[in-house]
């Protein structure tokens, strides 16, 4: 098993990786930058938004914008900050026009979160809306029926809690679904608490090392999963990593 600053050291490795990143043509040619994800490399809590808006796309930073200050203040409110956490998208990249993300792209993108979650390790990951959800999940169940109701998935090789909450983006639209996600996140703090889920049985091959990411197959007693709905990139389409400077100042603040 690695260590912590091994682990830390290779997320940067991934971060470089994506930043250079153009397996997407049209997210590569239109982005400003490429928004990795932030927070503490070694969180027992992450939370999966869906893409990068023009905040976001402008400051290198997930979750800046108006959605950024709800999360903020509903961490708050169960007495966390955003260095307890680590913050991530199922897109690095922002979609023209905040348009929804496309399956290719998402299929070409999953690597990258796959990694961070291999990486950080967290024992909760708050899933942020229907895109998140849907590919943690592997299955096309919505957020309006899951919401707030956590369960143990194997991802990689690592058994984490789901718990899907709507996103804060969408929260904003409807008021009254502002206080559905307080209430959802008044739970965190009790689910954290919970022992971490025991270890996956051992599957018949070996785990991947850290260098290789895939969804894992469901535990016995999980509902069957379906693949991601399309093929990834190979992995040649990732370019060598690019030197880091340049990024903007502050986008690996807290790793
Ligand atoms: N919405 C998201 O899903 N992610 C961000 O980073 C910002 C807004």
């Amino acid at each position: 098993m690695s260590s912590t600053a091994e682990r830390r050291d290779a997320l940067k490795t991934v971060y470089e990786q994506a930043m250079g990143c153009v397996r997407c043509p049209q997210l590569a040619a239109t982005r400003r930058t490429v928004v990795f994800g932030a927070g503490n490399a070694d969180a027992d809590l992450l939370f999966v938004g869906e893409a990068p808006g023009a905040n976001e796309d402008r400051s290198g930073l997930p979750f800046v914008g108006q959605a950024g200050t709800l999360l903020d203040r509903l961490l708050a409110e169960i007495g966390l900050a955003r260095s307890d956490v680590f913050v991530a998208n199922v897109l690095k990249c922002r979609p023209p026009g905040n348009r929804d993300p496309l399956p290719a792209e998402i299929a070409n993108c999953q690597d990258y979160l796959l990694r961070q979650l291999e990486l950080v390790r967290p024992r909760l990951v708050c899933t942020l809306g229907n895109f998140a959800t849907k590919l943690l999940r592997g299955e096309p169940v919505g957020i309006t029926r899951l919401h707030g109701r956590e369960e143990v998935r194997v991802i990689g090789d690592r058994a984490v809690r789901l718990y899907p909450l709507f996103h804060p983006a969408a929260a904003l639209y409807t008021p009254a679904n502002v206080e559905v996600l307080r209430a959802d996140f008044a739970r965190i703090p009790a689910l954290l608490a919970l022992d971490p889920p025991p270890p996956p049985e051992p599957a018949a091959a070996p785990a991947p090392a850290i260098p290789e990411t895939r969804i894992a197959e469901p535990a016995a007693s999980a509902p069957t999963q379906p693949s991601p709905p399309v093929a990834a990139a190979p992995p040649e389409a990732v370019p060598e990593p690019p030197s880091v400077s340049g990024v903007p100042a502050g986008q690996l603040e807290l790793f």
